[in-house]
């Protein structure tokens, strides 16, 4: 048993805050989106965290997400719901050097469920526990459908989720294998959601859509908060996330101004670089046309699923984290990710989900644009394990019983 589950810890959490318009609303209650309609954020009381918890103390905890737990929301240590959320390493890709600059892959596919889907799910599933939450409904692309059935089984929440009819099937079976009920839909992920909030009153679920509950937010926080550790508090130029919801976007520039407020790092922040997929890029638009908000983008496709967000509710808080660092958003074509995907397999040996080589494929696009230089280092995204997705067939084929011709492994045959 993990060492910080067993002990409680005060929560530091003073209340919540619309997003938008600032709204103050008590924490310790069940809240779905603001009056206004807009994601609520958790707002800390971090004069405190600053008196209770040092960098040295920290440093001695086990490496999951749960050590920042002062940052985290969770009051009761008995209502953490933890399938082992490990801290991620960082892989350096030494072939994509080019300069002073570093590259490093935050490999997020190491934690449960095989995405970073899970630092935002035990979060709220952890606080829908907390808050007496017996059933939950979700439109989901995949990963977030499967962490959200697996904690939720875990914690004895009844859950229903809403997919695109072609999410990878992969996630569409480990979803229905860890306990939820899962619908394939006819239509795209906000026309699942609309179906999560058409069904509220007949069903009584919660709605846990991307930032329609405030918590997901705080689990996506701790990659903030783990980076700025593993970089002895000093962080690199910029930072390339694959942008669909834009749950970690958000919650990593949350986690930098936070650490900020407390003095535990300071000078210029990272660059947040939001990337989208060509065919699904709404924020890339509404950065380039300067508006605070994102209009829908139509007929959304590319092999990225986990990116294929049309209209996203939190599109004004991206955008304003990507404008307050000095980054920008950037769109890829589907035939770059497919070709990053395999070049950085066969020449670095890790597998990376489409999402992850997106971000590859956009750091070598901008630094060719010069919005990025050589001597910048970067960190790029792996958001889910490069194993739940399609890769392309294998042909080569030997028949035992025969002699066999080795001149023929020489060429490349496979
Ligand atoms: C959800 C997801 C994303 C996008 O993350 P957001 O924080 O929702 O923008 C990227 N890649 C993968 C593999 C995902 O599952």
């Amino acid at each position: 048993m993990n060492s910080n589950l067993t002990e409680d810890r005060p929560t530091f959490v003073a209340h919540l805050e619309c997003g938008f318009s600032g709204q103050r609303l008590e924490a310790n209650k069940l809240h779905g989106l603001s009056p206004a309609g807009k994601p609520l954020l958790v707002k800390y009381d971090l004069e405190k965290i600053r008196a209770a918890l040092s960098k040295e103390t920290l440093a001695h905890r086990p490496a999951d997400l749960w050590r920042y737990r002062e940052f985290l929301p969770v009051r009761r240590t008995e209502n953490i719901v933890s399938l082992g959320e490990t801290l991620t390493p960082l892989i350096e890709l030494a072939s994509l050097r080019s300069g002073a600059g570093q590259v490093f892959v935050k490999d997020e596919g190491r934690l449960p469920t095989g995405s970073f889907k899970a630092r935002g799910l035990c979060m709220a599933i952890s606080m829908a526990k907390e808050l007496g939450v017996k059933r939950i409904a979700m439109p989901t692309n995949g990963n977030a459908g499967a962490a959200a059935a697996a904690y939720a089984a875990r914690a004895g929440i009844e859950s229903f989720i809403f997919c695109p009819e072609d999410t990878p099937e992969i996630n569409v079976r480990e979803i229905a294998a860890q306990g939820a009920k899962i619908w394939r839909v006819n239509g795209l992920i906000n026309d699942c959601g609309k179906i999560v909030g058409a069904g509220k009153e007949a069903m009584g679920w919660f709605d846990f859509s991307t930032l329609k509950e405030p918590y997901r937010i705080e689990g996506k926080k701790t990659i903030g908060l783990e980076l700025a550790e593993q970089f002895q508090w000093r962080l690199p130029h910029a930072i390339f996330y694959p942008t669909g919801g834009g749950t970690g976007l958000i919650g990593m520039w949350k986690a930098f101004q936070e650490l900020k407020a407390i003095g535990w790092i300071d000078g210029p922040l990272p660059r947040m670089i939001a990337v989208q997929a060509a065919g699904c890029a709404p924020i890339v638009r509404a950065f380039e046309q300067g508006t605070e908000h994102a209009t829908l983008f139509p007929n959304a496709h590319t092999v990225a699923a986990g990116i294929r967000v049309p209209a996203a509710i939190g599109d004004f808080l991206m955008l304003r984290a990507i404008r307050e660092s000095g980054g920008f958003a950037t769109a890829i074509d589907d035939n770059s990710i497919i070709e990053a995907r395999q070049a950085v397999a066969a020449r670095e040996g890790l597998l990376l989900c489409p999402e992850g080589a997106a971000t590859v494929a956009a750091y070598q696009q901008e630094l060719r644009s010069g919005r990025v230089m050589s001597s910048d280092s970067v960190i790029l995204f792996n958001c889910a394990n490069g194993n739940k997705y399609p890769l392309p067939p294998v042909t080569g084929q030997l028949d035992c019983t025969q002699s066999i011709d080795f001149h023929q492994f020489a060429g490349d045959s496979l």
